[in-house]
């Protein structure tokens, strides 16, 4: 089935749409993990919240369609980072999710977290990871004996991390968060931002007078087409749920080339095998099928019947593999955002509700620096905007010349092309996605396809 595990047991959400003009002190936008998790420290620290999220429940977003790997093992990231960045990242994730483990410890199940390769080159790979753990008191494993029915080179652990739901662990937050005063809302979409009015327009023609806005739209929506375009690339990966008898007790990433994720997990009375891989840059896929490999690769390696679940979702990557959280401009104290979680955004969620809480009373962060949306890394940010430019450029031409009829995206105007998968179309430049009747499901569009004039329509 074409749906995401965590989605196969959604409970209804009860929050209404905005149905008048709402003033308020901090409006957030997007009710996925970031929006919720920042609204419940936010409110539990006394700030008037409001939060806006378009869908008709929370937390279905990419959120929804992650792996749900509660971690601070973000791939080999340690090794890439100075001494000082490593530890104050290491020290940030570990911390946030400590705190929600010793807070709420039924939202989640605790596991080891393992990077492992099947090759000599990712063993060497591994090892210079686990000298930079060492140099930072990151207590750690390293081994060849897995429960993967794999010949691994090496496998590096860290212990004590945690695996969720990750739809019911943003619930239980946006419960939380509530019941601390915050003011949550669905089935609003913001179409239109006006900064120096400090003014958003809903869908439904009524306007948010706010003092702070924070984005958690994922990308971040319509207003910024300026160069934050360009510093976020849009990769995607594909995931698979299968029945399976017996339970992993570690949560499993792959650093070779084509990596692949596993991890098992129990909903309702079953247990599931979730592997998947197969990342791309969107607009870069192969042709490759890359759900029935998938699904090869269960049934070979694991001896397992056919998944039960498959999705896809994407996330944002940025150039130095660290989130862009805090304020957007420096310029302007009245806009935030937390995106490019390079697929790591569970645990770096939790991160960047306690940086927005920090910044926004006015304390300062030992992380805020590492996280700022304006750090700059000139020779390393500068080649990936080039990079990320050019490819949008001969994306947007090669549309107009091969996708004549393809209905234009509401973003930018690119040519976006029909997923026959998933039955979206997909815009190839900054992921934008509509369902077959145009209707957005991922910004950063915010108006729906122009499905008539393109002779697309049902
Ligand atoms: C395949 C895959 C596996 C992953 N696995 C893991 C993992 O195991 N561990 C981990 O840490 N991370 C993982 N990630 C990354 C993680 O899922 C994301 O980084 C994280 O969920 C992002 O959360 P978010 O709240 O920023 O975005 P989202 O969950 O996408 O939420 C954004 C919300 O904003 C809303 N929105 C957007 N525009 C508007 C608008 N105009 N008006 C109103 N609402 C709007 C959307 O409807 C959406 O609900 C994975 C990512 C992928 C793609």
């Amino acid at each position: 089935m074409r749906q995401s595990l965590w989605l196969s047991d959604q409970q209804p959400s009860s929050a209404p749409s905005v149905q008048q003009s709402i003033t308020c002190d901090i409006c957030i936008v997007g009710g996925g993990i970031s929006g919720i998790y920042s609204a419940y420290v936010l409110a539990k620290q006394g700030f008037s919240v409001v939060l806006i999220e378009g869908l008709s429940h929370f937390a279905n977003g990419t959120t929804a369609y992650s792996t749900g790997k509660l971690s601070t093992q973000h791939d080999l990231i340690y090794s890439k980072l100075s001494l000082e960045d490593g530890l104050l990242y290491y020290k940030a994730n570990r911390q946030a999710i400590e705190q929600v483990m010793e807070q709420n410890p039924a939202s989640f199940s605790r596991a080891t977290s393992f990077l492992y390769s099947t090759t000599q080159q990712g063993k060497a790979q591994l090892m210079e990871e686990a000298r930079r753990y060492e140099q930072l008191g990151i207590p750690h494993i390293a081994t060849k004996e897995t429960e993967l029915a794999l010949s691994v080179e090496l496998a590096l652990g860290i212990k004590d991390e945690a695996q969720i739901n990750p739809v019911a662990f943003t619930n239980h937050f946006a419960a939380l968060a509530k019941k601390h005063g915050a003011q949550l809302y669905l089935n609003t979409r913001i179409t239109k931002i006006e900064l120096k009015k400090r003014l958003l327009l809903t869908n439904l023609a009524h306007s948010i007078h706010y003092k702070k806005l924070i984005l958690c739209t994922h990308y971040p929506i319509e207003a910024l087409k300026n160069l934050t375009m360009l510093k976020l690339q849009v990769s995607r990966s594909y995931l698979s749920a299968t029945k399976c008898n017996d339970l992993l007790e570690g949560q499993y990433l792959s650093i070779d080339p084509s990596s692949r994720t596993i991890r098992t997990a129990v909903m309702g009375e079953d247990s599931y095998l979730l592997y998947g891989g197969y990342s791309h840059i969107v607009g870069k896929q192969s042709d490759v099928n890359y759900f029935g490999s998938l699904q090869h690769e269960v049934q070979t390696l694991f001896e397992l019947p056919a998944p039960s679940f498959c999705w896809d979702a994407q996330d944002m990557m940025t150039f130095d593999q660290i989130p862009y959280i805090g304020q957007v401009d420096e310029s302007d104290d009245s806009l935030y955002m937390a995106t490019g979680f390079n697929k790591w955004g569970l645990s770096s969620s939790l991160v960047a509700g306690h940086l927005l809480c920090d910044l926004l009373k006015g304390i300062k962060n030992p992380t805020s620096a590492l996280f700022s949306p304006s750090r700059s890394n000139f020779g390393k940010a500068l080649y990936f905007m080039l990079q990320n430019g050019s490819f949008i450029g001969k994306e947007f031409v090669k549309g107009y010349v091969t996708r004549q009829d393809a209905p234009r995206c509401t973003h930018l105007g690119c040519k976006t092309r029909w997923n026959e998968d998933d039955e979206t179309w997909d815009c190839p430049c900054h992921g934008s996605r509509y369902n077959k009747d145009g209707q957005v499901i991922e910004g950063p569009a915010v108006y729906p396809l122009d499905i008539k004039k393109s002779g697309h329509s049902n």
